[in-house]
């Protein structure tokens, strides 16, 4: 339930081991600030006394282990507390994995720790509990990698995206995951269903570049990863989670909200003796969101990208000739002309096929991924710099406009184009 939209300075007193969830208003942000005690929001401590802002529509919880009281300083959608919470099995699993650190620390033979991926339908607290996992792992000095496969609402980077990036201190509560260098590959839509193979075989690439990358690090490998996973847990869905169990070599499988699931994934991984599964509750603050809401937070993200969180970024325009960029699909068309295969057989699509495309009215308002690829037959295996977005195509002059976080030349000349797209508003 909701308590309206007092608007004036409150003060909010938390008894151990509950929590003050929180919708901020639909237009303006929140002000809040930790006055005593301690308490945390998604596993990161808050600092006494300092004010933080949340930007409208944010939905989050301040939770405490001991007692806490909060100030709260303009409207919200709605805020309650709740002393019902999954938080300490939560916290349990944190420490299973941290016992799980120190064992592969000291051990020079099982140098792994802990490979954990979080499964679970849409709006179960996915990335809710990745997140404290996460903050609560770095807060005691380890570095995980937090690896997000979510497509859809991925939260290291742009929608369209599967990606990668180490985690060394407890993730900031309004700024997110701070982007050091992420490793990012571009998918290009937001359902896998799009192109199952391509989801995967990108996986696989990103898999492949970490195991790499463990190998020369040993506090990195120590600390383990933790994989969040997209809310598509039916026929395809569920394949895909085990593709990524698999894949990733996880070795701990966490399970909210779905005993379902939870028993599907139990019988099918009896016959791996060193894979956990777990089921976690989920917590009663997880707020559903509907796929408008989802589809608008897609669009924020895209903004973000450029704008930063709080307009704190100016991305520069740029005009480029049409003969300086390559554009690129991946997938689609045929792999070879029906005049080209026996009479009678169908052209099947190739789903990894890499075919350039026209630069043409149908670019504007499109997010493309600029990639590493040195040769347009490297796209699939590339990961991506960044993005661009198409803001003006002007056919008579052949010249495109793009906005991009920087200024001068694109790493690469090699752009990759899905069906992702934005409206700047
Ligand atoms: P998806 O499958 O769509 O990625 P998810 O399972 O990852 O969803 P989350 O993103 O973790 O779900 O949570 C959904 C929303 O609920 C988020 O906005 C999150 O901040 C909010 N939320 C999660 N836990 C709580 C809580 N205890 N109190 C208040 N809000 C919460």
């Amino acid at each position: 339930g909701g308590t309206g939209t007092a608007s004036t300075i409150r003060q909010v007193k938390l008894e151990k081991e509950s929590e003050l969830r929180i919708e901020v208003a639909n237009d303006t942000p929140l002000r809040l600030r930790l006055l005593n005690g301690t308490a945390e929001i998604f596993g990161t401590e808050l600092p006494p006394q300092i004010w933080l802002t949340f930007p409208p529509h944010f939905k989050f919880a301040v939770f405490t282990w001991y007692g806490a009281t909060i100030e709260m300083d303009g409207t919200t959608e709605t805020d309650y507390t709740a002393d019902e919470t999954p938080m300490v099995s939560y916290v349990n699993v944190h420490a299973v994995l941290d016992g799980r650190r120190n064992q592969a620390k000291a051990s020079p033979e099982s140098s792994q720790g802990p490979r954990v991926i979080v499964v679970g339908p849409t709006d179960s607290g996915k990335s809710t509990l990745s997140r404290m996992l996460l903050s609560w792992a770095a807060k005691q000095g380890w570095k995980p990698t937090f690896v997000d496969l979510d497509i859809g609402q991925g939260s290291i980077t742009a929608p369209g995206c599967i990606a990668a990036t180490p985690i060394e201190l407890p993730i900031d509560p309004v700024e997110g995951i701070s982007l050091e260098m992420p490793l990012v590959y571009f998918y290009g839509h937001t359902t896998p269903s799009q192109n199952v193979d391509l989801y995967k075989a990108l996986v696989k690439e990103l898999a492949q570049i970490l195991e790499r990358q463990f190998t020369g690090n040993a506090e990195s490998r120590a600390s383990g990863m933790v994989i969040n996973t997209m809310g598509w847990i039916e026929g395809v869905g569920y394949e895909l989670i085990l593709h990524a169990i698999d894949t990733f070599n996880a070795n701990v499988v966490l399970v909210l909200g779905q005993e379902k699931l939870f028993s599907m994934l139990r019988d099918v991984l009896k016959s791996k003796p060193n894979v956990d599964v777990l089921k976690l509750q989920k917590s009663g603050g997880v707020v559903s969101r509907s796929s408008k809401f989802r589809q608008k937070s897609r669009s924020y993200r895209i903004r973000e990208y450029f704008y930063g969180i709080a307009n704190d970024l100016s991305p520069h325009s740029n005009i480029a000739n049409f003969s300086d960029l390559f554009v690129y699909r991946i997938g689609g068309g045929p792999q070879a002309p029906r005049s080209a295969l026996p009479i009678g057989a169908d052209p099947v699509a190739n789903p990894l096929r890499v075919a350039p495309v026209n630069i043409d009215r149908d670019l504007l308002h499109v997010v493309l991924a600029v990639s590493y690829a040195q040769e347009p037959d490297q796209i699939v295996s590339s990961n991506v710099a960044g993005f661009i977005y198409v803001t003006d195509i002007d056919l008579q002059r052949r010249k495109i406009t793009y906005l991009s976080p920087t200024a001068g030349e694109l790493p690469s000349k090699y752009l990759v184009m899905g069906t992702l797209t934005w409206l700047e508003t």
